[in-house]
């Protein structure tokens, strides 16, 4: 070891030893007589001090010739500090250098390596290594390590066997594009890397593994966002012989145990709600639920308090809903306005907003006054369950849109009203989600989770019905805060029913057997029933540490244009490569 002990680890209770470290210059200050070194590694930082007349004179040149980032490694005695530092966990000393020696001198970094920083996005994912010398962003590692520690021990409890499973694979079916890798060996032939591990986990349900997991990289090649990269981390997992409840219960288990043992937070009630719930009463499929501000309907199929009052513009809707903002009967016509252009932007798309103030003196005054009675609105207000001083948001339109318009909304005045505290955690379950959903653009219908969802027995009658939106499948997905975590259902596990699937999605029987035929072969030789879930592991961890973007809890990540600007990725590759691999490109 070149070294005694580590930056973070000195105290009161060593002073007087003899101690050699290393590590990265944070900074110096000399003050002529006195100079001062921030000697930093991962484990801290622990203050260095050379003293003019005392310290040997070689190593008092040494530090004045020392910059930003040096790489050193010092030996000296540690000494109780005159002014103490209670800000650092080695603040009560410091270590009087009797050597010193530059281990290898670094170039200034182009950005200040500290936890607040003046690199911006750009030249820190450039100088990603210098960015990951940074206390939070080190931070945000450790805090993944963590988690997939903790992931692998709750399931290896539960008597999961972690699988690998094969990168260079075919086409998976979770309904991204697919990144292809061409095969030399194989000219004209592609694999393709997995959006998820799928089908091998459920290959592996029919081997007889009974519990899988693997914390796996996936690969979708999709445009970009902040919480996406085109490769991420998921916890997968599959379970044989189990019912829904016995999945949901199994990965509560594991939720409450990342919670208890990286937050110290017990989470109390997991509850469960339908999709049919969540998107009338909120408009996602995902809503965060630490807050109530659910919807009204002021007209739908089942209530219609607007007809007949020749407002051509609710006249014209089949969907009239609601949000009551507690308390904002008092907002300013310009804090109206700003939720009106919220609304209207092109991200969102309403084209405008209705509102009803339900004054505290008991008073009511609407963007609408001129269509409705005053009666009339009593009735909306009643309908909103609101007290004076609330304002009644109200949108509308056809189908689900005003419904996914006025979530974005009820998201905004949550955080306007600071409804959405990071601290506080709500975990449930979106069950009972739809087995499909029909494409306006391509006229078919798209397996809402993919094709080896398996519909809820009661409903595989629509299926030969050809009911097909009807169908509900046995579909979960955890949502924390309103984000979605994970998301996994029971599979189908019989040859038949999952011909008939592959058919209601406009496969051919050959189209099938070519991309599928393997997981239906396996499904003549005995498979159990099964069922399992994917976690993404990347928002996990952004979750846990308070931050929005997954990209700070990966170590290399790639940017909004899928780049790697560190190592310059993608590339072109040369000629001879093109040649072994038969390729010809066209750009
Ligand atoms: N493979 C699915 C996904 O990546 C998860 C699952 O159904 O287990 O979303």
């Amino acid at each position: 070891m070149l070294r005694t002990h580590n930056n973070g680890e000195l105290r009161i209770a060593n002073v007087n030893e003899i101690v050699t470290l290393c590590g990265w210059v944070q900074r110096t200050r000399d003050k002529g007589g006195m100079i001062w070194i921030d000697l930093r590694d991962r484990y801290g930082i622990t203050q260095l001090m050379l003293e003019e007349g005392k310290t040997p004179k070689e190593a008092i040149e040494t530090a004045r010739s020392l910059g930003r980032e040096f790489v050193i490694s010092v030996t000296g005695t540690v000494v109780e500090r005159l002014s103490k530092n209670d800000k650092l966990p080695t603040g009560d000393i410091e270590v009087k250098v009797t050597e010193l020696s530059i281990l290898n001198p670094a170039k200034l970094p182009p950005f200040l390596i500290e936890d607040e920083t003046d690199g911006g996005d750009d030249i820190r994912m450039k100088y990603r290594y210098l960015d990951l010398r940074r206390n939070p962003v080190r931070q945000n590692l450790i805090l993944r390590h963590k988690m997939a520690q903790e992931v692998r021990s709750y399931l290896d409890k539960q008597g999961f066997i972690e699988v690998e499973t094969p990168v260079l694979i075919k086409s998976t079916p979770e309904g991204a594009r697919d990144f292809v890798v061409p095969s030399r060996m194989n000219p004209g032939e592609f694999y393709a890397l997995p959006q998820s591990p799928q089908t091998f986990k459920q290959l592996l349900m029919v081997s007889g593994f009974d519990r899988y997991f693997q914390i796996v990289k996936c690969f979708r090649d999709e445009d970009l966002r902040a919480d996406r990269q085109p490769e991420f981390t998921q916890i997968d997992c599959e379970m044989s012989f189990i019912e829904q409840e016995d999945i949901l219960q199994m990965f509560e288990g594991l939720v409450r145990q990342l919670f208890q043992n990286l937050k110290g937070i017990e989470i109390n009630e997991i509850s469960r709600m339908t999709y049919a719930h969540a998107m009338k009463y909120y408009g996602s499929d995902k809503p965060d639920i630490r807050f109530g501000m659910e919807f009204y309907e002021l007209k739908s199929e089942e209530v219609d308090l607007t007809s007949d009052k020749n407002f051509p513009v609710f006249d014209a809707a089949s969907v009239v809903v609601g949000i009551n903002a507690k308390g904002c009967a008092e907002y300013t016509r310009k804090q109206v306005d700003e939720l009106t252009d919220f609304v209207k932007r092109p991200q969102i798309g309403a084209k405008g907003l209705i509102y009803v103030r339900y004054n505290a003196d008991g008073s009511i005054k609407s963007s609408v006054d001129k269509f409705y009675s005053e009666e009339d609105l009593k009735k909306w207000i009643e309908a909103a369950n609101a007290q004076p001083g609330d304002l009644l948001l109200i949108l509308c339109g056809d189908g689900d849109k005003p419904r996914k318009q006025l979530n974005e909304l009820r998201l905004e005045m949550g955080n306007r009203l600071g409804l959405r505290n990071p601290n506080e955690y709500s975990v449930h379950w979106v069950v009972d989600f739809p087995l499909l959903e029909h494409s306006e653009e391509e006229n078919r219908w798209f397996a809402m989770h993919h094709p080896f969802t398996s519909p809820k027995p009661e409903d595989i009658e629509f299926l030969k019905s050809g009911d097909l939106g009807k169908i509900r499948a046995n579909a979960y997905d955890m949502v924390i805060n309103g984000v979605e975590v994970g998301g996994g259902s029971i599979r189908i596990f019989q040859k038949d029913l999952q011909a008939k699937m592959f058919e209601t999605l406009g496969f051919s029987d050959e189209e099938a057997k070519h991309q599928f035929g393997f997981l239906m072969d396996a499904f003549e030789y005995g498979a159990p029933p099964h069922g399992g879930l994917a976690f993404g592991f990347d928002r996990l961890c952004s979750l846990f540490g308070g931050s929005d973007s997954i990209r700070d809890f990966i170590a290399f990540p790639k940017n909004n244009s899928g780049r790697d600007v560190m190592i310059d990725s993608p590339s072109t590759i040369d000629a001879k490569q093109l040649d072994e691999l038969k390729i010809k490109t066209i750009v």
